[in-house]
């Protein structure tokens, strides 16, 4: 469970690499973890797997990377956290993203109370040691980072998305650790499970999204201190006179010159750097404790760029938000990234921090897209990646990656490589590719990638809702 630890000290940039120097231990538990996600799209021919078995955490004051070519399932990803996936789309069985933030629960408990459960009875009616052995838990001990199964507790299970194992209704969205929904002492929102009312609590109230094209986010017809005053009414109960204030205070935290005076111009009177600055400043008018940012530089020059990736650190720094960082773009990942997730064909293929990660990419797909870098290259030739990146229509039996993969060999078109550290120890440097653990064989590697899949696929059995998905397996 999520605790009240305190956040660590201020990061620094590194002066060589530019990447950031803390390691994840020195970092705070997890304000979001999402578990085997699954988001797909159902057309009348097909379903397309956008996002496949995703895993990660996001902590307060940590930026969590995402990088991968187009089509690779990151904004899907992004919308999921933010509940914005449409019909023909939808989260699957299975899938968890949990928000641990105990204002959010005391508040959620307070509003929605036919929502929570009581994790203190779940305590007393539960052996945890024993829920190991239950058909949809497919975590071991040292999973929980224990020794022996004697020491796992029931909060465990509830806060790693293994919630049926507990017999918890998928409608339950709180789960509280004092017996009394009025004053729970702990406790998350099951983030999948939320509609109505709590969804929109949570979207933009504590989890804000800023998108790539500014010009979508803000209305051309109010000024912008209207767009921001409007979300200052919405999530803070501000009005008049001090909606007012507040909103140039934000254009003010976010490098907008001459403020109050700006406040009442229009979007179209803005540059482009300025209007990312002024849709920065509404994402945050809700006070959010996580903030996404789909590419919102790619759409900038490099100068303007470099602008709005220290203006987030510095806000990061003032307010410890974490944040998730969409992009294509490696050299950005490396200036503002602690940790990166690698996406590839809807799946994590290489999680590392980011130091290891640039330093020593393990995967083929990390390492191509290093390698297709301008500038990283001895010749005259741009590396690339040959091909594209496939649609996932139907569950990985085999590594999505191979058709394009230097490295494939005959396992790989028969054996889906599941996450696993990439050698003895380095529980913080994974990677989805036979190739790894690194010091095995690489027989020995296939057959333990194939043994991991086969034991999610049986502790993954349980059924989906659509007869047409197989989202009870998990990654
Ligand atoms: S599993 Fe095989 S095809 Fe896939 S990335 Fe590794 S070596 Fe390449």
């Amino acid at each position: 469970m999520a605790t009240e630890s305190q956040p660590e000290s201020e990061t620094e940039r590194e002066t060589g690499t530019g990447s950031k120097a803390e390691t994840t231990a020195d970092r705070n538990d997890p304000i979001i973890t999402v578990r085997n996600l699954q988001t797909a799209f159902f057309t009348d021919k097909e379903v397309i797997r956008a996002v496949d078995g995703v895993s990660f955490d996001i902590r307060p004051s940590e930026t969590v990377g995402i990088v991968g070519e187009s089509g690779s399932g990151k904004s899907v990803t992004a919308r999921s956290i933010m509940g914005l996936v449409e019909s023909p789309g939808r989260i699957l069985d299975g899938s968890s993203i949990r928000f641990h933030h105990t204002e959010t629960v005391r508040e959620f408990a307070r509003r929605f109370p036919g929502r929570t459960v009581d994790l203190g009875a779940l305590e007393a009616e539960h052996d945890p040691a024993s829920l190991f052995a239950h058909s949809t838990v497919d975590a071991t001990p040292e999973a929980f980072g224990y020794d022996d199964a004697s020491e796992a507790t029931v909060a465990d299970f509830v806060a790693t998305g293994y919630g049926e194992a507990l017999g918890l209704d998928p409608k339950d969205c709180v789960f509280v650790t004092d017996g009394s929904t009025d004053e729970p002492v702990d406790g998350f929102v099951e983030i999948t499970r939320l509609s109505g009312d709590p969804q929109r609590a949570m979207r933009g109230g504590r989890i804000a999204m800023v998108f790539q094209d500014p010009l979508t986010s803000l209305n051309p017809v109010y000024t912008v201190g209207n767009q921001i005053k409007e979300a200052l009414r919405l999530h803070r109960g501000l009005s008049g006179a001090e909606a007012t204030r507040e909103a140039i205070s934000l254009l003010e935290a976010v490098g907008i010159p001459d403020a109050r005076r700006r406040v009442a111009e229009y979007p179209h009177q803005f540059s482009g750097g300025m209007r990312q600055r002024a849709v920065i400043a509404m994402a945050l008018a809700c006070d959010p404790e996580v903030l996404i940012c789909d590419e919102p530089t790619t759409a900038l020059d490099v100068t303007i760029q470099a602008q709005i990736l220290d203006l987030l650190e510095e806000l990061q720094d003032e307010r410890d938000l974490g944040i998730m960082f969409i992009t294509h773009d490696m050299g950005v990942i490396a200036n503002i990234s602690h940790r990166v997730n690698v996406m590839y064909a809807g799946e994590v293929v290489e999680t590392a921090d980011v130091e290891p990660l640039f330093a020593d990419p393990k995967h083929p797909y990390t390492r191509g897209l290093l390698e297709s870098i301008p500038g990283q290259q001895s010749g005259d030739r741009l590396q690339t990646i040959e091909g594209n990146v496939p649609t996932p229509n139907e569950p990985a039996t085999y590594c999505r990656f191979a058709p394009r993969c230097p490295e494939a060999f005959a396992d790989c078109t028969e054996v889906h490589p599941v996450s696993l550290p990439v050698e003895e120890g380095a529980d913080d440097h994974t990677a989805a590719c036979l190739l790894y653990p690194e010091h095995r064989s690489t027989p020995e590697a296939v057959n333990r990638h194939a043994d991991r899949e086969d034991s999610i696929s049986e502790a993954g059995a349980s059924p989906a809702t659509d007869d047409d998905t197989t989202g009870g397996e998990n990654r």
